[in-house]
């Protein structure tokens, strides 16, 4: 059986942690922690990175620094995981949903400002498959109407927009390092945060509301109670995992984006007839293999194809139901303008197996079972 997904395992996980243990230093911010902050600052240009227990507690936290408030809207895509608006939701914020393009898959710019009303505080663009939003057009929108952005950036670790990282062009920028996602730690996430001033506030509401960063860095004698905060600091045995997957981060996108280009050469002849539609990466963006997807002409055939790719032993799967036609959705948010595309493209794609030890024989195969289903 060829699963959709392996979690990421590179070598040196186990002795890292290992590591950790002999350090005696296994809570949150040792050692580990530290260098993954460190790598990640280094590699995406931010002002701060803050390791999380997950993208959902990244996002939280976020939520929290914006200061979102009851009645307070922010307008998101449809067509994301739940998280997104959870974060705000959880604050008293109504969510208001804007299509996204059929394209890319993420939220249409074109489209964001017609949502912005009065109680706007927040946009959060999420960069579905590691393919960028159009973050030129999105700051702009946010700078002119005074809102903040917060990048749901949780598939977007290694990959850019016009030279960029991911997750640092808005206020704050939220990675996922869960099993599912490109490197991992398990269950993990981080907060970017772009300007200095923020960082401090973000130390205390990830420290339980304490100002403890700053006491194990020897800046005060005492910690005390400073701020609203929870526990959002993940393990050193989480962070020594993930610190093995940093340091063949290079290396791990590089074999995804082959076994990518190796699905879009093998699946473009299906393209070509018109049977299926294949993933599209603008031009000026750089995009990290998170995904590869195909759309089917409808959710029937797409049905038909799940079934007969398990016939032979390959797992393929749908993605997000869209948040605005679930129960959740319906009572927290609102869809502004027209539903033209968020059901209908997410009714059609259909992602096929993309892990770092997935191999070019296996992608064939796959490849290779598609093209039978399509020419039975
Ligand atoms: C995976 C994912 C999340 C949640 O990440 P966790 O680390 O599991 O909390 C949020 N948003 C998107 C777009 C994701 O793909």
């Amino acid at each position: 059986m060829i699963n959709f997904n392996v979690p990421p395992v590179t070598g040196k996980e186990v002795e890292y942690m290992k590591q950790a243990i002999e350090n005696q230093k296994i809570c949150g911010d040792g050692p580990f922690t530290v260098k993954c902050n460190e790598w990640i600052e280094d590699n995406t240009h931010t002002a701060k990175c803050l390791l999380t227990t997950s993208c959902t507690h990244a996002t939280e936290m976020a939520a929290l620094l914006a200061d979102i408030k009851e009645g307070d809207e922010v307008i998101m895509p449809s067509y994301t995981f739940v998280s997104t608006a959870n974060a705000f939701v959880l604050r008293g914020a109504r969510v208001v949903f804007v299509d996204i393009r059929p394209d890319t898959m993420n939220i249409d710019e074109n489209l964001i400002e017609d949502a912005v009303t009065g109680r706007t505080r927040a946009i959060a663009p999420v960069h579905y498959a590691g393919v960028g939003c159009e973050m030129d057009a999105i700051m702009d929108i946010a700078r002119r109407h005074g809102l903040m952005v917060i990048e749901d950036a949780a598939q977007g670790i290694m990959a850019y927009y016009k030279g960029k990282a991911l997750g640092t062009f808005g206020d704050y920028g939220c990675f996922s390092f869960h099993e599912t996602k490109n490197l991992s730690m398990g269950e993990g996430g981080a907060l970017l945060i772009r300007d200095e001033k923020n960082v401090e506030a973000a130390e205390i509401i990830r420290e339980k509301g304490t100002d403890r960063s700053k006491y194990y860095r020897g800046q005060v004698d005492k910690y005390r109670w400073q701020n609203y905060g929870s526990s959002y600091l993940p393990s050193e045995l989480n962070a020594a995992y993930l610190y093995a997957q940093l340091e063949l981060a290079d290396e791990i996108t590089k074999i995804r984006l082959a076994r990518w280009e190796q699905y879009k050469e093998l699946l473009t002849p299906l393209a070509e007839e018109g049977k299926i539609e294949l993933p599209y990466i603008p031009e000026h963006c750089t995009h990290n293999g998170h995904m590869f997807y195909i759309k089917t002409k409808d959710a029937g055939e797409r049905g038909e194809l799940i079934s007969y790719l398990k016939q032979k032993e390959i797992l393929s799967v749908s993605h997000y139901v869209p948040l605005h036609s679930a129960p959740a959705g319906m009572k927290f948010g609102r869809f502004n303008g027209e539903d033209k595309y968020t059901t209908k493209e997410s009714e059609r794609i259909l992602r096929l197996p993309m892990f770092y030890k997935l191999t070019e024989d296996e992608v064939e195969y796959i490849a290779g079972c598609v093209k039978e289903f399509y020419n039975r």
